[in-house]
């Protein structure tokens, strides 16, 4: 899986595979000089729909890089590069910078769209960003609450005490708490009860197949349980079809995000209306 393959691919990184070394050392000084570039990074944004009546409940900030020579590489590729050195904190700054103006401009237009931003591990665990967050947020003038921070289990499960500490101080900064990508780490349920999040995103390799394989429909379903039974708000990623998005309606699930609804787009192509679900009620 995703979130796996990439810390699969961190720790992977090492001398005996020469050439890969080489390879990512070169992307390395491509993504520090791309970050001196004012350009070459850029943020998508894509809808989470409430499957009660299609409303948009916010957007999820993905990040692109166009490569001057290569063209677009997608974050599963970089991001794992850039978490091996201290580059990560001026790219999630970067990031960060980028969504809250986002924000502001939605704001303006008259739209309370919260903006989710995917914040790494290394990021999320290093001691200042809370009060680099709140520094950001107070020159932006977005209300914490426009602003959400998605962390996944495997930042959770890498480091528990310093990740529920970050997640205390992000919280009290008014900002929403998540945790993307679930049901991909091992001991969650141990650590579930204690995290200070908001919402909870099952992983689309569960909801993907969810219509086809019952034990993944049960899986789905019992994530969208403990979710609410957690007083949390829950998440299905990669709605593709309207099947799924039926499934996951008649689970209760509250929210879904998937190319189904809408994909990740640039700014001024984001569709922030309500829609009309194509589900039929039962
Ligand atoms: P994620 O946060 O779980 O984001 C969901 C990924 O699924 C995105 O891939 C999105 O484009 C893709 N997706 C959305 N709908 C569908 C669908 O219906 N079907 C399928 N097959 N895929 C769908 P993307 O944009 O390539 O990002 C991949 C991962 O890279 C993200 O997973 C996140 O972990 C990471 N990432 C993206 N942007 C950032 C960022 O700004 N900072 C950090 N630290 N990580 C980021
Ligand atoms: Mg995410
Ligand atoms: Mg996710
Ligand atoms: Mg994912």
């Amino acid at each position: 899986h995703e979130a796996k393959q990439q810390h699969d691919g961190f720790r992977h990184f090492s001398p005996h595979t020469g050439q890969d070394s080489t390879a990512r050392l070169s992307l390395l000084g491509d993504l520090r000089r791309g970050l001196d570039d004012a350009g070459q990074f850029t943020l998508h944004y894509q809808a989470k729909i409430r499957l009660t009546d299609g409303s948009v409940t916010g957007v999820e900030a993905l990040a692109r890089w166009h490569h001057p020579v290569k063209g677009p590489v997608s974050p599963g590729q970089f991001v794992p590069v850039l978490e091996t050195t201290s580059l990560i904190h001026r790219f999630t700054e970067r990031v960060l910078t980028i969504a809250l103006r986002q924000a502001r401009i939605w704001l303006d237009a008259g739209h309370r769209v919260p903006v989710a931003v995917n914040v790494s591990t290394r990021s999320l665990l290093d001691e200042t960003f809370p009060g680099r967050l709140a520094a950001l947020l107070d020159s932006s003038g977005v209300p914490g609450d426009m602003l959400c921070v998605e962390i996944t289990e495997y930042t959770v499960m890498s480091d528990p005490a310093t990740t529920i500490a970050a997640l205390h101080q992000i919280r009290a900064l008014g900002v929403k708490t998540s945790i993307d990508d679930f049901g991909t780490g091992y001991s969650s349920l141990a650590y579930l009860k204690l995290l200070p999040v908001d919402e909870l995103k099952i992983d689309r390799s569960f909801v993907a197949d969810m219509v086809t394989d019952p034990s993944s429909r049960a899986l789905v379903a019992s994530a969208v349980d403990l979710a609410h039974n957690l007083g949390l708000t829950v998440v299905a990623e990669g709605v593709e079809d309207a099947p799924t998005a039926e499934a996951l309606s008649q689970l209760d699930c509250d929210t879904a995000q998937g190319s189904f609804f809408a994909r990740p787009v640039p700014a001024d192509e984001v569709s922030l209306t309500r829609r009309p679900l194509p589900l039929t009620t039962s």
